[in-house]
């Protein structure tokens, strides 16, 4: 004889009862209840350490069997094999090995998964979202970033006449090239998925340094430089390509984090603040070293002023981010990119 606890299924009503077994059968008896049935007609909820155990019943109704000796003995007389998850779950070197491969599932999904479904999506993203993906892009850099170009008119066409000698004959989007003023970015230069290429002024100021507004050789040809390294973006699509791998990973983390609003909310910030992988920086880097190689301009300038760039970051950032950010993040070093430029043997 065993006290138990029985509910009939039907109510919350608590009814002391004693439990017995004998002869293949369960004899459950107390206040108003009597069943009598075979041991293989019930079933045993899957036991936890300190938890009751719980005895289903074809009827409906459960009882619920608290010391640790009853459990024992009703779990024998039920006969009940425990299944193979329950026989691992209680060694810690199992737990702990399913607890690897899970994280180990989860960092193959975001490292892999991600990106190759990201790529899948933005092979399908058509070409007509580039151009609302760009428009809208520019309109809000336009109120929140840039400030009219303040560059000289001859200068605007003498950067015109380089974008285009460096642009392919047949692109992907209908290509331009706007100058605009961006204290804030500071020497910069962006493409934005629609075919927009935007250069800063003081991108052009850091080039031209203390000298008059006229640009010199080497000038032409580290600013060509600049210009075809952000075509070499469009033409290959990276923009979206990013686009549609952080949305992805937004998603995915909202998914699991419940946080939803933060997905529809970061698209505009998104293609504002964009970070190429390295990958997509080399592939830019390299059509930019082609476009200068095939009109035998200079590769070192455009080197110099990358080399320029990165001294400017130091300034800037703190040591901790200097150390992380060439390894760890998606901004490759741009000193890292210069060594490259420097080391491709001249044509
Ligand atoms: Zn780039």
């Amino acid at each position: 004889m065993h006290n138990a606890q029985y509910f009939d299924g039907r109510s919350a009503r608590l009814f002391p009862v004693a439990l017995s077994c004998a002869d293949g059968q369960l004899h459950i008896e107390g206040s108003g209840i009597s069943w009598h049935g075979r041991l293989d007609q019930v079933r045993l909820a899957e036991p936890f350490l300190q938890a009751p155990a719980i005895v289903y019943l074809p009827n409906g109704g459960r009882c619920e069997v608290g010391d640790g000796a009853t459990r024992a003995a009703l779990t024998d007389a039920i006969g009940q094999r425990p299944s193979l998850v329950m026989r691992w779950q209680r060694h810690w070197y199992a737990a702990l090995a399913a607890l690897l491969l899970l994280l180990a599932v989860g960092a193959a999904i975001w490292s892999y998964g991600v990106p190759a479904a990201a790529e899948a999506i933005a092979a399908r993203i058509p070409a007509s979202m580039d151009q609302s993906l760009g428009q809208s892009a520019l309109k809000q850099l336009d109120a929140r970033v840039f400030q009219p170009s303040t560059l000289t008119a001859p200068q605007v066409a003498a950067l015109q006449a380089m974008f285009a000698s460096v642009a392919p004959a047949q692109p992907l989007q209908q290509l331009r090239l706007l100058t605009r003023s961006a204290p804030s970015l500071g020497p910069n230069a962006l493409a934005l998925p629609d075919g927009t290429v935007i250069l800063t002024d003081q991108m052009v100021a850091m080039v031209l340094g203390k000298r008059d507004g006229t640009f010199d050789d080497d000038d032409r040809a580290a600013l060509t430089g600049v210009l075809a390294h952000e075509i070499g973006h469009v033409q290959r699509r990276h923009s979206v390509r990013v686009l549609a791998r952080s949305s992805l990973t937004a998603a995915a983390s909202a998914a699991l984090l419940g946080d939803f609003s933060a997905v529809a909310a970061g698209v505009p910030a998104l293609l504002a603040n964009l970070h190429y992988s390295r990958a997509m920086e080399t592939e830019a880097d390299q059509y930019a070293l082609e476009a200068l190689r095939s009109r035998r301009m200079a590769t070192i300038p455009l080197a110099n002023l990358l080399d320029g760039l990165d001294q400017m970051n130091d300034k800037n950032m703190p040591d901790w981010m200097k150390q992380v950010l060439p390894y760890a993040s998606s901004h490759p070093g741009t000193t890292e990119r210069g060594a490259r430029l420097r080391q491709a043997p001249a044509r």
